[in-house]
């Protein structure tokens, strides 16, 4: 596996590997990084991953410092399941001119919902991705659903700038007890760990009601949220809503595909769950 840490490095691989399956991560992997890895990889080889805890995503006050790292560790994981690639430029490579938000103006969706949780977030991702899909031109770039919002942010620039990548979006990878899996869910306390599965079992239990024929999306949302509100510490929710699944738009009675979008602020992290409901 080459290990490529400067603009120079990248450019020489890419001449060799043209349009290469692509994974931008943060790093501190976990199985459902490796899975979106194990997607590529079936689909179309040369994968290249990349880690990058990108400042300009995060505000002050956010955890930037503390973000969990662990290259050495990521490197061995990567090494084991085969990808061909990792890029790990560090904040200069990336941003030789200072860090940088996208000056492009975004849809109206992606300043609500998360958007408007942490302002400037997705105009910090949006930086980051054009500047790494510019350098390495992939024909197949993957994400999780976990980060529902940035999935619809992905195919947006995809279709504005015209990149010729086709976006392939992979289910949520769960743990054993169905809490999505997140690097942040190293921050969280045993109790805090504990209480976490609330959030998935709501969602599911949700998804339950909604095949069982309930359309009404108030009456969801409410059960969910008596459902975090019975365990304090699930209990400060910082949004819980049920959305058109692609124009984000409110839904009040569920007649097109659906996203149920949680975003639950435990004593460290903020936790994200989603599901998306099909009527
Ligand atoms: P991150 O390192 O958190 O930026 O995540 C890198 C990629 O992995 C993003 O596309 C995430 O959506 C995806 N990802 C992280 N956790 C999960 C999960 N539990 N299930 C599916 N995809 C995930």
């Amino acid at each position: 596996m080459k290990i490529l840490r400067t603009d120079s490095q990248l450019h020489s691989w890419i001449s060799d590997n043209k349009n290469p399956s692509f994974i931008p991560t943060m790093g501190f992997l976990h199985n459902a990084h490796l899975e979106l890895m194990r997607q590529a990889q079936q689909l179309q080889k040369p994968v290249l991953v990349s880690l990058f805890v990108n400042p300009a995503q995060f505000a002050p006050g956010e955890d930037l410092e503390v973000y969990p790292r662990d290259e050495e560790g990521d490197i061995e994981k990567l090494k084991t399941i085969g990808v061909d690639a990792v890029y790990i430029p560090s904040v200069a490579e990336m941003y030789p001119d200072g860090v940088q938000k996208t000056d492009i103006e975004l849809p109206k969706m992606f300043s609500e919902i998360e958007g408007e949780i942490r302002p400037g977030f997705f105009e910090g991702i949006t930086e980051v991705l054009i500047r790494l899909f510019e350098k390495i031109e992939p024909g197949n770039v993957f994400f999780g659903q976990k980060d529902y919002q940035q999935t619809l942010l992905v195919q947006w620039l995809v279709l504005y700038k015209n990149y010729p990548i086709q976006v392939h979006i992979c289910p949520i990878v769960r743990e054993k007890d169905g809490l999505a899996m997140s690097s942040r869910n190293a921050y969280l306390s045993d109790a805090e760990r504990q209480s976490a599965v609330r959030i998935s079992e709501g969602v599911f239990l949700v998804k339950d009601r909604f095949e069982a024929g309930e359309r009404n999306a108030t009456v969801l949302e409410s059960f969910l949220e008596e459902y975090l509100q019975k365990d304090p510490l699930t209990s400060q929710i910082d949004f819980l809503e049920i959305r058109d699944a692609k124009s984000l738009k409110r839904v009040k009675k569920i007649t097109e595909p659906v996203v149920l979008l949680v975003y639950v602020k435990m004593e460290t992290p903020r936790l994200l769950d989603n599901i998306v409901l099909i009527p």
